[in-house]
């Protein structure tokens, strides 16, 4: 065994063990590495990370295990598991401290009874660090921007196995670069977040008929453009569950806000966008907004693809996307409302550069392969209609990774700037499974 494992006190699974079949894989893809390291402290996280590194070896790390391409597995290589470091830790001046391998259900169980919460994603079971590094676009976004908007620092250690904090005033460069270039530069084994007071919020769904999915779009568009920003919204239709091309269309609502006038002012006029055929929206706590992730059956895969929509190509998405979802054969579709706080961050702040988006629209398609494969084409016809009125790629919801999504998900000038911070933390890119950014 090497030398680095030497000084590596948690877990290490490998073939054959009882847990093997489970540890090696995420929750969208099935592995065979050669090791799985389960770190118990940052000390272990630097054992693992130069153990990789002397070995070799391919390197997947896994916070949450819910990466689409199925980035926290590999093939013969190592996984360093970051699960067991998910401690939630309230600090002073909202300040929380967050583990590399926390998920999102612990953080807003955790900051519940504090009457905190961060601004995060619709699902317990996401991680910490791989929606937060590349995004993170949740239920609070146009109030309090992305995840990544609330990171006032982290920990993170480096390709040489080395501790480093960055922060505003330390490893600028590095701070900069967690903020949107994913698990390019390091591990983080710690988050600090800054948090926001929450109070119970008006949460649910508005169902209206897929007959009015174009004008509904539309109007939700349009509202959403100048809605108070504790509104936050997703629009989603086509779903196979309910009816494929007839399901109704369903606008998500998440009001930011326990007064039952002011949320209603805000949400009512999306009920009288068309005939509203259900409605559940009710008040309850943050933390009840968050659902549970599904595994999907053995056999069955996801296929998701993402992009960004600026203002002025909102008609001509909007008016594609209505079109497909009411034809047999569409995939699932779901349009995030963004914009808000998330646009208020100047371009260059951090290495997310998607900062215009008023829309990210993402595409998901499920079955076994051969269903699949079938709907390919339909789907890849889809997208190159919608080609000409996207912005980017949002890197959270791509289940692909080759270059052209890289370079839709970084412009060049963040490309570049990205380069440099890889060559100077990770020259020789230990850390590439994720949209790689080559040093
Ligand atoms: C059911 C479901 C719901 C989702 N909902 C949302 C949503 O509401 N909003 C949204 O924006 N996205 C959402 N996503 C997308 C999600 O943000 C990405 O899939 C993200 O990569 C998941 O992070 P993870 O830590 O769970 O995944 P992992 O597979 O563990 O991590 C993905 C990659 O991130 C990097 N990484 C993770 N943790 C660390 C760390 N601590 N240090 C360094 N690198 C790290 C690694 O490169 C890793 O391979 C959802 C995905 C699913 C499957």
């Amino acid at each position: 065994m090497s030398s680095a494992l030497d000084d590596f006190g948690g877990d290490i699974i490998e073939p054959g063990a009882a847990e093997y079949g489970s540890a090696s894989r995420s929750l969208l893809a099935t592995g065979t590495p050669a090791r799985i390291l389960r770190p118990k402290s940052t000390g272990d996280v630097r054992a693992g990370v130069r153990y990789a590194a002397e070995a070799g070896l391919v390197l997947s790390v896994r916070g949450g295990g819910h990466s689409f391409p199925g980035f926290g597995t590999n093939d013969g290589g190592v996984v360093i598991d970051l699960a067991g470091l998910a401690d939630v830790e309230v600090l002073d001046g909202h300040v929380v401290r967050i583990g590399g391998g926390a998920t999102w259900g612990q953080v807003a169980t955790a900051l519940a009874p504090h009457g905190l919460a961060i601004s995060s994603g619709d699902t317990k079971s996401v991680g910490v660090g791989g929606l937060t590094l590349t995004g993170g676009i949740g239920w609070k976004v146009r109030k309090y921007g992305l995840a990544l908007d609330n990171v006032a620092g982290a920990e993170v250690v480096t390709a040489d196995g080395d501790l480093v904090y960055a922060s505003a005033t330390e490893h600028p460069d590095l701070f900069w670069a967690i903020r949107g270039g994913g698990g390019n530069f390091g591990i983080v084994t710690a988050f600090d977040f800054v948090a926001h007071p929450t109070t119970d919020v008006f949460f649910g769904r508005i169902a209206f008929p897929a007959a009015e999915v174009a004008t509904v779009l539309r109007g939700w568009a349009d509202h959403l453009r100048t809605a108070p920003e504790e509104l936050t919204s997703i629009a989603s239709f086509a779903n196979p569950f309910a009816g494929g091309p007839e399901a109704p269309i369903e606008i998500q609502v998440a009001f930011d806000g326990d007064d039952e006038a002011t949320a209603a002012a805000a949400i009512d006029p999306i009920r009288r966008l068309g005939t509203v055929v259900a409605d559940d929206v009710t008040r309850r706590p943050y933390a009840e907004t968050l659902v549970d992730g599904m595994i999907p059956p053995p056999g069955i895969q996801l296929v998701t693809r993402s992009a960004f929509v600026d203002e002025d190509a909102v008609t001509d998405a909007l008016g594609i996307l209505a079109e497909v979802g009411t034809s047999s054969g569409s995939p699932v579709i779901a349009v995030r409302s963004v914009g808000g706080a998330v646009a208020r961050v100047p371009a260059d702040a951090t290495a997310y550069a998607h900062r215009r988006a008023e829309l990210m629209v993402a595409t998901t398609t499920a079955g076994p392969k051969p269903a699949l494969d079938a709907a390919r084409p339909a789907l890849d016809a889809l997208w190159g209609r919608l080609a000409p009125h996207v912005s980017g790629l949002y890197a959270n919801f791509l289940s692909s990774a080759t270059e052209q999504d890289v370079a839709g998900i970084y412009p060049p000038a963040t490309y570049e700037r990205l380069a440099a911070v890889k060559r100077r933390y990770d020259p020789t890119n230990l850390f590439a499974r994720n949209h790689n950014v080559r040093p």
